[in-house]
């Protein structure tokens, strides 16, 4: 009996070093995937800068513009098999299937046309009529061809991964901070936001989302969860002005113009970001009505913001 009793408090007492669970918060920001990564957790400060480094190691893998990435490889193939990390077959089925539920409202073959934008360029141009018409007749993502991890690009097909990477990143890096013991985090990938545990204290994370038509600091609205995704596509991102015009980075597949629908923001709420990122891409280009079946489908729920100002619950 006496032995039990020594065991248990043995036991009791090595509870808390057992996992890595710590109650002060750490945090790190950093640049990656094109935007700033903010990294809170309940943790030691290694552990954060951990989770930055793997955000960082997927970037390498899973961007259109860094040379040798799994993408960057299949882009320069001229249509030959590429063996793609296990990963990136994964990510790349589940665009397809965003593609194929959205009508190809969500094509993760836009490439060729979203290439053609140049949102940092100073002065601002708008890329070339018969250059965008030529690209649009490459975007089809039924030319993705997936057997395994191996991935063959057809008709001269490209991708672009820009529309659900940093979900999938976001995910990941939870993901890495769970499996470190790590029990309450919010990770921020510019607008793309994963938490889980809520707060030490009970409390929730609160988790803005911006304003179109203020500051990047100003929220329209502030949502509170413990665990799950928010997902913003906006078209406040990446974009210039010309003539008066407003031209943004979210792109009309058939047309490879930027969606003018009314809308200046989709989010997406979903415990699974990389879905919640295709989805704020799709909903975006498709418009609140023509997303409900997509929505419903797929369980989530999304506030659409309109530029007059104007606001859209699904469901
Ligand atoms: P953000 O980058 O602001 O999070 P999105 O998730 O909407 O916004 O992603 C926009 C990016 O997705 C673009 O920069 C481009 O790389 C890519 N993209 C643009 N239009 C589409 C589309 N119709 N389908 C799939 N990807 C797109
Ligand atoms: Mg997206």
């Amino acid at each position: 009996m006496k032995r039990c009793i020594a065991l248990l408090l043995t036991l009791l007492l090595l509870l808390p070093f057992g996992c890595r669970s710590v109650e002060t918060l750490s945090s790190a920001v950093g640049f990656a995937c094109d935007t700033v990564v903010t990294i809170r957790a309940y943790a030691d400060q290694q552990t954060v800068d951990d989770a930055m480094r793997l955000i960082r190691d997927y970037e390498r893998v899973l961007s259109r513009t860094v040379e040798d990435s799994d993408i960057w490889k299949l882009n320069h193939a001229n249509g030959a098999p590429v063996e793609v990390d296990p990963e990136t077959a994964q990510l790349l089925r589940l665009a397809l299937e965003i593609s194929a539920q959205s009508g190809g409202a969500f094509s993760v073959t836009i490439a060729p046309l979203s290439a053609l934008w140049d949102f940092k360029a100073d002065p601002p141009t708008l890329p070339d009529a018969d250059a965008l018409q030529a690209a649009a007749a490459l975007v089809d993502d039924a030319n993705v061809r997936i057997d395994g991890n191996t991935v063959t690009l057809k008709n001269g097909a490209t991708l672009d991964l820009g529309g659900v990477a940093k979900g999938y990143i976001a995910d990941r890096a939870a993901d890495y901070l769970r499996s470190q013991g790590v029990r309450h985090a919010c990770i921020n990938m510019g607008g793309n936001v994963v938490v889980f545990g809520g707060k030490p204290d009970g409390t929730l994370w609160s988790i803005g989302v911006r304003d179109p038509n203020g500051t990047a600091e100003q929220s329209a609205e502030v949502l509170k969860l413990s665990d799950g995704a928010v997902v913003t596509s906006g078209n406040y991102e990446r974009f210039f002005e010309l003539d008066g015009v407003h031209y943004h980075h979210i792109l009309d597949p058939k047309t490879g113009m930027p969606v003018q629908n009314g809308l200046a923001s989709v989010t997406i709420l979903s415990n699974d970001s990389a879905l919640a990122d295709a989805l704020s891409t799709a909903c975006f280009v498709l418009g609140p009505e023509q997303s409900r079946d997509l929505l419903s489908h797929y369980g989530v729920r999304a506030i659409f913001l309109c530029a007059d100002g104007s606001r859209i619950e699904i469901p």
